[in-house]
């Protein structure tokens, strides 16, 4: 049953791609998909990382009338990892999009090692934090610039580096064109996989101490979705990561697990107080262990 159906997952594939492929500029990351409306306070310093402490004092936040976070505090340790789960619509995307500045908050603050981000330059913040987004968007350009674009003034070998870590070197190589070759609308179509390694390669180049991870709803197959977490761990090590998680499985490891719900911490802790609990968490996990049993079992 199974042959039968592979032509008809080419053929999504294929409509996938064409359709969330390529978009020029404009919306260059998914997390933010809007245009921001924050301007820097008459003195602004830049923001100094040195560590990474990323902290979230009773943040709250509406976009109009309706509130989306209702007081979340939240510690980050410097160089560990934070996944936010919850329900669809319980604010995750949005507490990234605080985080990056895209909007300022309507109440409470975040620090990052200690300094106030509404307080700090947009674009010294914007250069501390790295974001894998869940759909990445390539200019119509050769699959070296859109790497490149990670880092101004990257040298080729920068470039090729960065690629090997994100484990798309191999792809790369073996295209008639090399890193010369065309990406997007005009030129080749990457599979979700790939693109979500050229954002890991650009966001290597980058290498930012504070890293946003928003990992994509569309399943990938089980092959690739495995090598892509093993090269997310990578990156992460070192680096004050939060990572908006949808299936739980990639973040059982997570130093802490923060569970969103209507726009409230409903639990945080480790993936096994959390199983312990019995509550949100370890619901949601059940569920999804059921749905992946099903799923090989229809295999
Ligand atoms: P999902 O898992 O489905 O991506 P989420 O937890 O990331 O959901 P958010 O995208 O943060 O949820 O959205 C939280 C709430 O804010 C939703 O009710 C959504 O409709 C609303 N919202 C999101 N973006 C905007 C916006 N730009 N303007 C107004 N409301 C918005």
């Amino acid at each position: 049953l199974s042959q039968l159906f592979r032509p008809l997952d080419l053929l999504g594939m294929v409509y996938r791609t064409v359709r969330q492929g390529v978009i020029d500029m404009g919306a260059m990351f998914d997390l933010i998909d809007t245009p921001a409306d924050v301007t820097d306070v008459p003195d602004a310093k830049p923001l100094t990382i040195a560590k990474g402490h990323v902290r979230l004092e009773d943040v709250r936040f509406a976009y109009d009338e309706r509130e989306i976070l209702k007081g979340i505090t939240l510690d980050v340790a410097p160089g560990s990892t934070v996944a936010v789960v919850g329900p669809s619509g319980a604010g995750k995307s949005t507490l990234a999009r605080l985080l990056f500045r895209f909007y300022d908050v309507t109440g409470g603050r975040i620090t990052m090692d200690g300094q106030d981000i509404a307080q700090v330059t947009q674009q010294s913040l914007r250069s501390a934090i790295g974001i894998v987004p869940q759909d990445t968007v390539l200019f119509n350009d050769t699959i070296g610039y859109n790497i490149a674009y990670g880092k101004a003034g990257a040298t080729k070998e920068d470039i090729h580096a960065a690629a090997r870590g994100a484990a798309i070197a191999d792809f790369i190589e073996r295209l008639p064109d090399g890193y010369d070759t065309r990406v997007g609308e005009r030129g080749l179509k990457l599979s979700g996989g790939e693109k979500q390694r050229v954002a890991i390669a650009r966001t290597l180049l980058k290498d930012p101490p504070i890293l946003i991870l928003d990992e994509a709803t569309s399943a990938l197959d089980s092959r690739t979705e495995a090598e892509i977490q093993a090269t997310l761990e990578r990156i992460e090590r070192g680096r004050t990561t939060i990572v908006i998680a949808h299936r739980l499985s990639t973040i059982v490891h997570a130093d802490q697990i923060v569970v969103l719900d209507s726009g409230r911490i409903a639990e945080r802790g480790t993936h096994a107080e959390l199983l312990r609990r019995r509550g949100l968490y370890a619901e949601m996990w059940t569920r999804q262990q059921a749905e992946r049993e099903e799923k090989m079992a229809a295999q």
